[in-house]
């Protein structure tokens, strides 16, 4: 005997509500009313939806057949050939492999996103940084470094005199820090700061090379590289505190990852404009250009018998080429023999 399920026919054209029973046989649901039976054929159902209770609701134009029963569906199914025609949730239909596929097709773009939009996007937004917040940047990035080294301030104050009596004028109030360490190395930081270590100094012979050494540096600031530099560098940790919400200070994130922004490189396009610009400074202020290349050369040979990590050779990518590029430009220069005998002063006094 073929089992019948207690059913509702709704009749949306009369608006009226009726209890009747159903019964399926192939392809057909038979609808039991008090005086007559409908047939409803598959093929001529309109729709025929499993909702998540387990209930089934059948349409056929304006009427609609709720069978609240769970095994009506079952039994339906095995009946109806055309089994597509039921719209079980989502994840039931695609199952576990079509879940992580599904996982995967969204996750693939987010990716993406992260490792190159985001970086891209945050190197054109450096653009925006307002001085303030460049100058905090810079602090908290200083503040770091500092912590780890020792400043030589008898020394920081001779560089910085030897700075200011080059009137570069890069628009920055540029702070130099000389730090004690035979590192042949020097770097910006954002909002005008430089740091130069000991051994740098130590591997030049004459005062147009730190001339040339503060040159680049002071350019790197001018052109804000190092702000484009942290936002490269940190975007992906800016981009996870936005989508988490946690919208810390530009400060907060520096100092986080104070040890990756150490060894925080520019990309060779970005030093090329550095030792562009910091000779076209040179030359202005009537400093021999050679001081460019000389000072290239000596650091070349001041890794050599330096025991410690050449940093700057591995920050500053193709140190050969941009050697021959400051030749060439400094052999067509003649405008300059001497720096001043103030900066001749306070060079001698820094090397003692
Ligand atoms: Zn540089």
């Amino acid at each position: 005997m073929t089992q019948t399920y207690p059913a509702t026919l709704y009749d949306r054209s009369f608006d009226t509500r009726t209890l009747v029973t159903a019964r399926i046989g192939p392809s057909t649901v038979y609808i039991q009313q008090e005086s007559s039976t409908l047939e409803w054929k598959e093929a001529d159902l309109d729709d025929a939806r499993q909702l998540d209770d387990g209930s089934v609701v059948l349409q056929k134009g304006n009427l609609f057949l709720e069978v609240l029963e769970p095994g009506f569906a079952t039994t339906l199914l095995q009946a109806f050939e055309n089994k597509k025609l039921f719209h079980r949730p989502f994840f039931d239909r695609i199952g576990l492999k079509g879940c992580l596929i599904a996982l995967l097709i969204l996750l693939i773009p987010l990716l993406a996103v992260y490792l190159w939009v985001v970086p891209l996007v945050a190197e054109r937004g450096s653009q925006y940084v307002s001085p303030e917040i460049e100058k905090q940047i810079g602090a908290s990035w200083y503040q770091n470094i500092i912590q780890e080294h020792t400043v030589d301030t008898s020394k920081s104050r001779l560089v910085q005199s030897f700075y200011d009596s080059l009137h570069y004028g890069v628009g920055y109030d540029v702070q130099i820090s000389v730090v004690r360490e035979p590192v042949v190395n020097a770097f910006a930081i954002p909002g005008g700061r430089i740091v130069v270590f000991d051994g740098m100094l130590g591997v030049m012979t004459a005062p147009e090379q730190l001339a040339a050494l503060l040159a680049h540096e002071a350019s790197h600031i001018q052109f804000r590289h190092s702000v484009h530099a942290i936002f490269r560098e940190l975007s992906n940790q800016l981009f996870i505190s936005i989508m988490l919400g946690e919208y810390g200070s530009y400060g907060n994130i520096v100092a986080q990852h104070a040890s990756k922004l150490a060894g925080l490189s520019y990309s060779r396009d970005l030093e090329w404009e550095a030792d562009e610009q910091g000779m076209q400074l040179m030359q202005y202020n009537g400093i021999p250009l050679r001081g460019m290349p000389d000072l290239f050369r000596n650091m070349q040979a001041g890794q050599d018998t330096n025991t410690d990590v050449p940093t700057f050779l591995s920050t500053h990518p193709a140190l050969e080429e941009r050697l021959a590029a400051a030749d060439q430009r400094a052999s067509a220069d003649s405008t300059a023999q001497y720096v001043a005998e103030a900066v001749q002063q306070i060079w001698r006094e820094i090397k003692q």
